[in-house]
Parts: structure tokens; C-alpha cells; sequence
């Protein structure tokens, strides 16, 4: 049976600009799924678990770029440390020391994204700004030479109130903006999924992270 993903890519590709990053959200799908995209042209991959990383990563092209965009436990940064390509759900100091300390271990700089809590939803994760501008001003910071803050990212609530979710791009956006101006490495804003992308992008989005609207719905046994 033939699949669509790389009608949906291509499909997705042409209503975005150049400047746009797509990261192709392969959670729960299998690794034959992601060669498809990766034939296809596609090289940014996201993941929400680190297992899921770890088994698909030593079977996959080593020229894909693996993107961890959901809650990472400290005790698991060493897993993906040599090779992940950047961390989109960075909430806390003690997070970023591992990354840092990890990173150092493998010799690398590991760029990461600091997530901010957008959405009015009860989720656990996430900063609100506050706690992200005293993180970015910590003197801490200084010591963490192997990571490197490269923006933010942000989902929005799950509603079909699409003011609301307007709303909160554009909050992050601003925020993303004003911080651009104090932190060079500041380069990604990665909000928009496959419900709300177009909108994420109209409010000033540069990294997207589809999943279903590229591989379909996921199942979940
Ligand atoms: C699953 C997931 C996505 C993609 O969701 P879709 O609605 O399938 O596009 C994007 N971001 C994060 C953090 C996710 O966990």
C-alpha cells in the first residue's frame, strides 16, 4: 500500500517559506514511516521520548537531525547526548547543568530551547516568562559553556478558539523578540503543530513540529 507522506510533506512545503523549519513529528511511528520522509527529503525528525530516540536513531540515516520536543528527565540526557540535535523542552537550571555536563562528555555544544508555558491548561511543563528571564540572567549560565540557548518554544491551548491561540503565539513571539535583542544565539521561535501551524507562522513562528498531518493520525494501544 502506497502512503501519503510525502504528498503531505510536499503539500505542507509549499504553503510554508524557505525560512521555516519543518520538523517531521515521528512519535509512535515506525522507522520504515520515517525512511519514507527521509526519502522524501526530510531530515529534521522530532521525538517526545528518549526510548523511542534511542531505537530508532542507530537504524536510521546518521545524517538525520533528531529533535527531542518532549519532557526530558535528567537522568536520561546521557542517552541522546552525542547526537541529539537540539532540545526543544528545556524548563529548568538543573535540566540545562546535565545537558551541559553531558555535552562536555561528548564533546559537543548542545543547543536547546527554553519552554514557556503559553497555554491556559494545566500541563506540567513549561516556564512562564518570569522564571525564563531569571534562568537567562543567572550568573549560573556562565558556567554551562557546552549548551547553548538558542530560543523558545511554546504550544498553545488545545481549543478551537483560534483568537485564544492567536493570542498565545503572539504573546511568545514578543517575548521572543524582546529577549532577541539581549541574547544573540536567540535564532528559533518553534510553535505550530499540525492543528495550528499556519497560525503559529502568521505569528512569527520559524520552526514548526508537524506530526499527524504528515504520518496521520497516531494510535496509541
Ligand atoms: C506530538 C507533538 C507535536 C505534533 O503534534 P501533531 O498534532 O501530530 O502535529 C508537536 N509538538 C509536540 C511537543 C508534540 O508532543
Amino acid at each position: 500500500m502506497s502512503s501519503d507522506i510525502c504528498k503531505n510533506l510536499n503539500e505542507i512545503r509549499s504553503e510554508i517559506d524557505d525560512n521555516i523549519q519543518l520538523v517531521a513529528v515521528s512519535k509512535t511511528k515506525p522507522v520504515e514511516a520515517i525512511k519514507e520522509a527521509y526519502d522524501c527529503g526530510q531530515r529534521d525528525f522530532g521525538e517526545n521520548k528518549v526510548q523511542e530516540m534511542r531505537d530508532k536513531y542507530p537504524v536510521l540515516p546518521s545524517d538525520i537531525r533528531w529533535h527531542l520536543i518532549g519532557h526530558l528527565q535528567r537522568n536520561k540526557v546521557k542517552y541522546i547526548a552525542p547526537y541529539v540535535h537540539l532540545i526543544h523542552s528545556v524548563d529548568n537550571l538543573k535540566l540545562l547543568r546535565e545537558i551541559n555536563k553531558q555535552a562536555l562528555k561528548n564533546k559537543r555544544i548542545i543547543p536547546v530551547l527554553l519552554q514557556i508555558k503559553i497555554a491556559q491548561e494545566d500541563t506540567k511543563y513549561g516556564m512562564s516568562f518570569e522564571e525564563a528571564e531569571e534562568l537567562l540572567h543567572s550568573s549560573e549560565l556562565d558556567e554551562l559553556p557546552n549548551i547553548k540557548i538558542s530560543g523558545l518554544m511554546g504550544m498553545a491551548t488545545n481549543t478551537p478558539d483560534a483568537a485564544q491561540r492567536k493570542k498565545e503565539f503572539h504573546s511568545l513571539k514578543l517575548f521572543f523578540d524582546k529577549l532577541k535583542k539581549q541574547f544573540p544565539d536567540f535564532t528559533y521561535l518553534s510553535m505550530g503543530m499540525s492543528g495550528d501551524y499556519p497560525l503559529a507562522i502568521e505569528e512569527g513562528s520559524n520552526m514548526i513540529r508537524v506530526g499527524s498531518k504528515i504520518f496521520g493520525e497516531r494510535k496509541y494501544t
